[in-house]
């Protein structure tokens, strides 16, 4: 399995935000592909009156110029939206669905049975020429029911492959991941997977790191932490793409990723967003090397 970081920070970081300009979103997304940046959850193609910041994905897609090699993601949570993202000739298609049946109905006010059908549907509009990744929500607890059972996770994850998903991200949707729950969930779903980690309580670096010893290659972050800003309402907390790169730089491990010029694309999103970014690593910039 080689390294895959899916970068977030487009739709899942500036879904937290005020709205961004199309220009301003495409703008980001080029200057993380410069970085070097091969996935990138670049849009949502979700109702615009329910998440005003991802309206426009249509014209955010037209907008972006593909570059070779690049795998541009949207979020779809519906049938509706998998034809949209299908339209604007997306990469990759994800779908969220929550391990916690509570989380699911706040959320998007459907049962988690709805929402395994909804990937079903998805997966008949992609036809097999897409992939779609299934996000499992709440894969190490819910803010309403505390611990989900790894048993019930794997089972969610069996259903979603079931029903047409190509591949399985777990999501620690409000921080209440650490590294034994982390192996524990691991042992039972395997290695093969991607992880959507979140610095809610500050252990998001520290499991990822224990994902990538047990073999994990697929991490979702976002840059600078976006999305998690600590300024903001309802902060989501996404582990930030320079901590991982950072990280992964000092292991040896070729990220593809140029650490420097992902420093300023953090202070770019800074200033489109008005705020600075909780990344350390962006705060405090690498340390001396040599
Ligand atoms: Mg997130």
């Amino acid at each position: 399995m080689s390294l895959v970081l899916r970068e977030v920070g487009p739709r899942d970081g500036l879904q937290a935000e005020s709205p961004v300009d199309v220009g301003e979103r495409v703008r980001l997304i080029a200057a993380l592909v410069a970085a070097g940046l091969s996935d990138i959850e670049a849009v949502a193609f979700v109702s615009p009156r329910a998440v005003p910041s991802m309206a426009g994905a249509t014209e955010v897609m037209a907008a972006v110029e593909r570059a070779p090699g690049v795998r541009y993601w949207a979020l779809v949570p519906n049938v509706r939206g998998a034809e949209m993202a299908v339209a604007a000739e997306v990469d990759g298609l994800s779908v969220t669905v929550s391990a916690s049946a509570a989380y699911n109905e706040k959320n998007v006010h459907i049962s988690i049975d709805e929402s395994v059908d909804a990937v079903d549907g998805i997966a008949k509009v992609a036809d097999g020429a897409l992939p779609i990744d299934a996000v499992v929500s709440c894969a190490f607890g819910s803010p309403y029911e505390g611990d989900i059972a790894v048993a019930t996770v794997r089972s969610l994850a069996r259903r979603l492959l079931d029903a047409g998903a190509t591949s399985l991200t777990f999501a620690d949707t409000t921080g209440m991941a650490t590294p034994p729950r982390i192996t524990a969930l691991l042992d039972s779903v395997g290695t093969d997977v991607g992880l959507h980690l979140h610095e809610t309580r500050g252990t998001g670096l520290v499991n990822a790191f224990a994902a990538w010893e047990a073999g994990v290659r697929r991490f979702d972050t976002s840059v600078g932490g976006l999305g998690g800003s600590p300024f903001a309402e309802g902060a989501a907390g996404n582990l930030a793409t320079e901590q991982l790169v950072y990280l992964l730089d000092e292991l040896g491990v070729p990220t593809g990723v140029d650490l420097a010029r992902l420093l300023e694309v953090c202070r770019l999103a800074e200033a489109m967003v008005g705020h600075p970014l909780p990344s350390a690593v962006a705060r405090a910039g690498p340390r001396l090397s040599g």
